[in-house]
């Protein structure tokens, strides 16, 4: 058994880098950017009014009560054509550039209008409602690094900057095989003593949730014939993923069958709990990651390690959201295995948020899963806690999410 840091390690070495290719803004939604984003321009390009009002020289408006006459106005997105002299002023509305002359905006609520002539209610110090060029951002600067992962934010910013194709790192396609005689497909009947492949649609969800491009192979049956078979679909795939087979029991073929057909297993077995028969290895040029079937546990090995997989491939920093939060109830001891316990949010007496782990953990019970939290992480040989104490959690949404 290998550590869970050193499992991540070697599958994080093993992942290829996705080459870049250039999308449309509207399509880049989720992608993940494959260079650093400069502003192509300057926002706002020139100072502009902050205000629906008149554009003003301050040392006009010293006091209150001074009276200027309205020499033109100037919209949105126009330049005005000319100057603002002493004792003038020129009709402005909000994010249209201030002419020549003017150092100030006075707000038409604190101006009184008659003919050509306005009356400010006021004084104004140099500057009042304007916003000088570059406000937000000037041109040149870094606004999106590469590995930012595109959110509607980010896509109206880098649309602000002045992009409209965007280098974003290909979508890593991962393979996807369940195997086992018991598997049928979701919405098939089972046998007596059949169950639904739960995986491959959970599996194939968290790709997609993670930025790659899931490639559903089925189920295999537990025959090396059928699996070779399936297998042959995985070519040109960037990872390959299966789950069951994975452990000691007289039909676990998966690791004997593609030891046959050329797998070099890098590592077998890892000190974490669910998880411990996890595979990992190359099918020729493919990184290959055997999960285990149980479907808890396949889940957590998934959210442990292939969300990191994808994310190295697209360049991301592959950490999990790990937070700290105070433990509910008592734990025991841990053992040798880095445990990974079902928990939720519940609240202490104080009302302050509080991870509250599982009554029962077996890795066959996905709906405690699909209805916790978070994962409540606990290094090997921990001891016991008490309610109370400071433990790690992570959020199960968000690490499905990012
Ligand atoms: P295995 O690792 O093949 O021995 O599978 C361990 C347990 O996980 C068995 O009870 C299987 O029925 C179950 N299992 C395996 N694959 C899946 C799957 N794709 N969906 C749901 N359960 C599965
Ligand atoms: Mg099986």
């Amino acid at each position: 058994m290998i550590p869970v840091a050193e499992a991540r390690a070697r599958i994080l070495e093993a992942m290829p880098r996705m080459p870049v290719e250039w999308v449309a803004l509207p399509a880049a939604r989720d992608r993940v950017l494959g260079r650093d984003l400069y502003a192509r321009r300057s926002q706002p390009p020139l100072a502009v009014s902050a205000m629906d009002g008149y554009a003003v020289r301050s040392a006009d408006l010293r006091e209150p009560g001074a009276v200027l006459r309205v020499i033109g106005e100037v919209p949105a997105g126009r330049l005005f054509e000319g100057r603002v002299g002493p004792g003038e002023a020129v009709r402005i509305f909000t994010g249209a550039p201030l002419p020549e002359g003017a150092d100030a905006v006075l707000m038409q609520e604190r101006a009184t209008r008659s003919g050509d002539r306005i009356r400010a209610e006021i004084a104004l110090p140099p500057g009042k409602f304007v916003r000088p060029a570059g406000l937000d951002f000037e041109a040149g600067w870094k606004g999106l690094a590469a590995g930012h992962r595109l959110d509607a934010r980010a896509l109206g910013l880098a649309a602000a900057m002045g992009h409209a194709w965007l280098p974003v790192r290909r979508r890593p396609r991962v393979a996807i095989l369940a195997t086992g005689d018991e598997l049928v497909w979701p919405g098939e009947t089972p046998g007596p003593a059949g169950i639904v492949s739960s995986n491959n649609p959970t599996l194939a969800a968290m790709v997609a949730g993670w930025g790659g491009e899931p490639i559903d192979l089925g189920i295999a049956r537990d025959r090396p014939e059928d699996l070779v078979r399936a297998l042959e679909q995985a070519r040109g795939a960037d990872l390959l993923v299966t789950s069951g087979g994975a452990s000691v029991g007289g039909y676990d073929l998966v690791q004997e069958t593609l030891i046959g057909q050329g797998l070099e297993v890098d590592f077998w077995k890892i000190a974490m709990r669910p998880g411990k028969p996890l595979i990992f290895g190359r099918f020729g040029d493919i990184p290959f990651l055997g999960l285990p079937g149980n479907p808890v546990s396949a889940a957590v090995c998934a959210i442990v390690y292939l969300r990191a997989a994808l994310r190295a491939s697209l360049g991301r920093p592959s950490e999990l959201p790990v937070i700290r939060a105070p433990l509910a109830t008592a734990l025991p001891a841990n053992d040798e295995r880095e445990d990974y316990l079902r928990a939720s949010w519940g609240r202490g007496e104080d009302g302050t948020p509080r991870a509250v782990p599982a009554d029962r953990q077996d890795s066959s019970m996905f709906a405690t899963f699909a209805r916790a939290d978070l994962l409540l992480r606990r290094p090997p040989h921990e001891p016991a806690r008490a309610a109370g104490e400071m433990v790690e959690v992570i959020e199960i949404a968000r690490a499905l999410g990012e």
